[in-house]
């Protein structure tokens, strides 16, 4: 049957190219699924990374922008405060000096009006006997009754001696109704005794003004505050925020401890808003000031952005993907196709090469695989046989049945012969109208008989009715012919020739039978035998 041939044959066989064609479709099929992939991830990790990049980016440029903020308004505070501290120092060693008994109530009014003018932060200048009373100030008018002995400054001097200026909580002033800073100092008799207090004040709302010129987010902090925690200033200002304590807050709790200035990514107490914090605490002062970014702020630009490109990032990377699926689809195509030409060039080559009555490979067949056979034994010094086969009185056959009962006996003899042969490397051939041969490769003269007689009787145990037959059935006779190549000149033609000999020789004997002959050994040609 078709498909029988040797390995060594197949190697010539165009079929056999059809595995490696596949096996480079795929790769290239897996190789662009590969790129793909590869510039996908190479698009998400340059873009990740840079997404990360921004990230930490934004958060340091906020780190700046806090610590820069804090050490301004840290500046800013401890300028403010160090003017009215020396102004007080000043002032309170020339009432000392004079003694608060002697004091000339005038010329001090004025000198109190001139200096006030000179500070913008300065709310006022004030001068309390040891009873509270007022004595001097910059103020016109005096108000009734005119006792600060109340005041929380007031009270501490009185009870301590030390001659620092003190910097005291937001209180609402009794002159102005303002919100003011006291600032305050100590006055002595020469005798060390309690003489009374010398107060400067400092408007809330020069703070408030200054911290309002920042650029900063709307949800963003400046605070001024008391060592203590107390806040004394605040932007965005909510007067019930003033005087609240920051001593539970983190900052105080945690950092200021720790270091004076730094910076702290927390949540705020006041409004519950988690910002970026610089804090600052004074060297010479025991105030603080904290700077806060909200991380909202801070995050926004950088989400906007990561949103943006995100868009960009996926619109491409769908663009590429539906470009290359269209590539991966075309591929797959071509693949598919491709198997389909394989398969239907090879269905024509089996086509060419295959009888189409019984099945069996044709005389196309043959010429080739003879070719191929003999190069092959003369290599390996084997014996190659061939079997001519030909129906007998077969004229008669078509006379008495027609030609299309002929062709069924045919095709029926053409199956008996490709069941009797067996070893996959025979090949059964139709050799051309009612002759058959068969090639046995590796096969001396007995096996080749062997056959042959299996042949003829599997031919003969059809029992197809053959009436003009003088055995009433239909039979065959056969011809071998062995050949090795090795040792003589073997070719095609001269095999087919014997074959063909000793066929004739056959019929000669009388039909149904087979004659063998041709091999030679050494120099003896075998005689003919028939059987
Ligand atoms: P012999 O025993 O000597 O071989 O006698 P034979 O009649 O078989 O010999 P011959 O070669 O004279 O006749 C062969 C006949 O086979 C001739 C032809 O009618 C018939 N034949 C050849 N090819 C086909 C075919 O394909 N189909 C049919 N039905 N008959 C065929
Ligand atoms: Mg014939
Ligand atoms: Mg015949």
């Amino acid at each position: 049957m078709l498909g029988r041939t040797s390995p060594e044959k197949k190697g010539h066989d165009a079929a056999e190219t059809a595995p490696i064609k596949a096996a480079s479709d795929i790769a290239a099929f897996r190789l662009t699924v590969i790129f793909m992939l590869t510039v996908i991830l190479a698009f998400l990790g340059v873009e990740g990374w840079r997404t990360w990049r921004d990230y930490h980016a934004a958060f340091s440029s906020a780190r700046d922008s806090v610590t820069n903020l804090a050490r301004a308004t840290a500046q800013h505070a401890e300028d403010a405060i160090r003017q009215v501290d020396v102004l007080t120092a000043a002032l309170g060693e020339r009432v000392e000096g004079d003694g608060l008994q002697n004091i000339n109530s005038p010329r001090i009014h004025k000198l109190l009006v001139q200096q006030a003018k000179l500070m913008p932060q300065l709310h006022g200048l004030f001068i309390y006997g040891p009873d509270g009373q007022w004595i001097v100030t910059d103020k016109e008018i005096i108000p009734d009754p005119a006792n600060n002995a109340d005041r929380d400054y007031f009270q501490y001097h009185r009870t301590h001696t030390d001659r620092n200026v003190r910097i005291g909580e937001v209180v609402k002033s009794k002159s102005t109704d303002d919100l003011i800073i006291p600032i305050s100092r100590r006055l002595n008799n020469p005798d060390g005794s309690f003489a009374g207090v010398l107060l400067g004040t400092i408007k809330v709302s020069y703070f408030v003004d200054y911290y309002g010129d920042f650029k900063i987010d709307d949800k963003g902090a400046l605070v001024l505050a008391l060592r203590s925690g107390t806040i004394l200033v605040r932007r965005p200002f909510i007067a019930s925020v003033i005087g609240q304590s920051l001593a539970d807050s983190e900052v105080f709790k945690n950092y200021l401890p720790v270091a004076n200035e730094g910076i702290a990514e927390v949540r705020a107490i006041v409004d519950g808003t988690e910002r970026l914090y610089g804090y600052r605490a004074l060297t010479t002062y025991p105030l603080v000031v904290e700077t806060g970014l909200s991380r909202e702020s801070i995050i926004a630009p950088w989400r906007w952005d990561l949103i943006k490109t995100g868009f960009v990032l996926l619109s491409v990377i769908s663009a590429f993907s539906v470009f290359g699926l269209i590539v991966l689809r075309q591929l797959r195509q071509r693949m598919v196709m491709e198997k389909d030409l394989r398969r239907a060039h090879q269905a024509m080559k089996d086509m060419a090469l295959t009888d189409s009555l019984t099945g069996l490979a044709n005389r196309r067949r043959l010429d080739t695989a003879l070719v191929d056979e003999i190069r092959l034994a003369r290599r390996q010094g084997s014996s190659i046989s061939l079997i001519m086969i030909d129906v007998d009185h077969f004229k008669l056959y078509n006379d008495t049945y027609g030609h299309a009962a002929g062709d069924d006996c045919l095709s029926a003899v053409g199956m008996a012969i490709s069941q009797a042969v067996k070893r996959p490397g025979d090949l059964a051939v139709r050799y051309g109208g009612e002759e058959f041969s068969v090639l046995l490769p590796n096969t001396d003269i007995r096996g080749a008989a062997l056959v042959a007689q299996e042949i003829l009787e599997s031919i003969r145990s059809l029992r197809i009715e053959h009436t003009a037959h003088p055995q009433g059935h239909v039979t065959a006779s056969a011809g071998i012919a062995v050949g090795r190549p090795a040792e003589h000149d073997v070719t095609p033609a001269s095999l087919i020739d014997s074959a063909d000999k000793m066929l004739y020789a056959a019929k000669q004997k009388g039909r149904d039978r087979y004659c063998s002959g041709g091999e030679r050994s050494g120099q003896s040609v075998t005689g003919q035998q028939c059987d």
